[in-house]
């Protein structure tokens, strides 16, 4: 009788303590906000393209200097064995009597600019502040406003804003967060910052081959990508692999009069387009013979998670202007697949560039996103067999005299790296905790996503650290990522450091 009573007096606090300290963690968030978000703004300001090594070091530095004034010991940063290269930067946390080590991941480079694209008043390395989205009428607030309270609606504007310094910031600061209130995280805490994600993580495999050691932990979380369209939290439990594939079809060796030659000459926008155009049917098919035969069914477990996903179509049909989607299934369910994208085309000039000609080339890049199953070269060269298909003589280089003699189409490919698609398992006993954790910071079941249907080379943490890693993006979905006028809403933010202040303090 009395063992009963206890246990049903004390389970409830039991549920209560992990949010108490949510709470405490907000408390300080609230104290400290103008703090936080003059840190977040000197951090925006450098710029942050990997290709730009100087810059890439001045933003290593200042996350290291940082981390240093948060009490995060062993901070260093880990090169690639390839010189020149954008470091990672790493930091570590050890608990006393922890047995258990957490690797948080974010990256610190962001997309190539063209600062021009940007709205009027906005520029890609000035953080700007907004009353709300720009495309809600949102309008530029003065950086001072901070000071006389925060709306967690209001946007800061600045390339990695969100994609993916926020990661950066509320990883650091949610440890700050629980250093400053006293509260013992309840695992190691490993921090791993990449500066090269956005140009394709090209030498990661390299720090981790060279660091194996000291990046080894029982779970990584990485930080990237936007929450769930609904607004809701969510974590993501694979992402899709990438790679992609330059087509550039030949017409004749000069441009011509398209009058004299018209009807004649063949035109190799023509031909792209209609070998394009052969590449997928009306329904959102890709038709490349084989395209979907690798690929890995989904298990009970991601079916039914799929099932649970807050439909969000109705909603992102008005927002983004568009009445009929590819395929009839729910967006969810189409990024379980591989695709097959257009990321552009070009020919010959249009509007004032228009001129009356046969040009002499077109070229397109492909992009393919795979899932599980799919190998990224495999992927490849069923669409090279599918350009054959088409009538077409497959070129590595420009066609030489002879071959344009001798074929009658002729596409060059040049193909880039790419990297597959992983999945952790739903039912990893880690990956369980973390999203215990999640819901003991927002109060409520997350929204468990099978994957992510963007990338990250996560195919490589699994293969050389032997990792399961789970992803839990806290930007906005609006939030411009990859374009101009990124942003992030402020409140992500907030919400950010409660999620990984939670996560450190991971419950059994
Ligand atoms: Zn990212």
């Amino acid at each position: 009788m009395k063992k009963h009573f206890f246990v049903l007096f004390f389970l409830p606090f039991l549920g209560f303590a992990q949010t108490s300290e949510v709470y405490k963690v907000r408390d300080y968030r609230v104290k400290n906000e103008p703090v936080l978000l003059n840190h977040f703004k000197d951090f925006l300001q450098i710029p942050n393209i990997a290709s730009d090594l100087p810059n890439i070091l001045k933003n290593a530095d200042w996350i290291s200097n940082y981390m240093l004034s948060m009490g995060i010991g062993n901070v260093q940063l880990l090169s690639p064995v390839t010189p020149n290269k954008p470091p990672a930067v790493y930091g570590e946390v050890l608990t006393p009597g922890a047995t258990e080590t957490v690797v948080f991941y974010a990256h610190y480079d962001g997309q190539p600019v063209d600062s021009t694209k940007w709205v009027s008043g906005l520029h890609p390395f000035k953080p700007q502040l907004t009353n709300k989205s720009l495309v809600k009428d949102g309008k530029i607030i003065s950086w001072d406003t901070i000071y006389s309270g925060i709306d967690p609606d209001w946007r800061i504007y600045a390339r990695g804003a969100s994609d993916d310094k926020a990661g950066v910031f509320t990883i650091i600061n949610a440890y700050a967060a629980l250093k400053a209130l006293k509260l013992k995280p309840n695992v190691n805490i490993k921090f791993f910052f990449e500066g090269e994600e956005e140009a394709g993580s090209t030498h990661l495999s390299e720090i981790f081959n060279q660091y194996r050691t000291l990046l080894m932990g029982d779970m990584w979380v990485i930080c990237d990508g936007p929450v769930h369209q609904s607004g809701g939290k969510q974590v993501v439990f694979g992402v899709r692999g990438d790679t992609h594939l330059e087509l550039t079809v030949f017409g004749p060796k000069r441009p011509l009069h398209s009058g004299h030659y018209g009807n004649w000459i063949p035109n190799p926008a023509m031909e792209l387009s209609r070998l394009l155009a052969s590449m997928k049917n009306e329904n959102g098919q890709v038709t490349v013979k084989g395209f979907y035969d690798d690929v890995k069914p989904l298990s009970g477990a991601e079916i039914s998670a799929i099932d649970l996903v807050p439909g969000v179509e109705e909603q992102l049909k008005k927002e983004l202007g568009v009445r009929k989607p590819e395929s009839a299934g729910s967006l969810n369910s189409s990024l379980q697949l591989p695709s097959l994208n257009i990321n552009g085309i070009q020919s010959a000039g249009v509007g004032k560039q228009s001129a009356n000609v046969i040009p002499t080339k077109a070229v397109a890049s492909i992009d393919l996103r795979l899932v599980l199953g799919n190998d990224w070269k495999r992927q490849q060269q069923k669409v090279i067999d599918h350009i054959e298909l088409m009538g077409f003589h497959v070129l590595d280089d420009e066609p030489t005299d002879q071959d344009r003699m001798k074929y009658d189409k002729l596409c060059m490919v040049k193909r880039s790296d790419g990297y597959n698609a992983q999945k952790t398992s739903m039912d990893d006993p880690f990956a369980k905790r973390i999203v215990k954790a999640v819901n003991a910071a927002i109060g409520k079941s997350p929204i468990l996503m099978p994957t992510l249907g963007g990338s990250l080379p996560l195919f490589i943490f699994e293969q050389q650290l032997n990792a399961h890693p789970v992803t839990l993006p806290i930007a906005n979905h609006d939030n411009n990522q990859h374009a101009e006028n990124e942003n992030i809403r402020i409140g992500n933010i907030w919400d950010g450091l409660e999620i990984f202040a939670s996560i450190m303090l991971l419950p059994k």
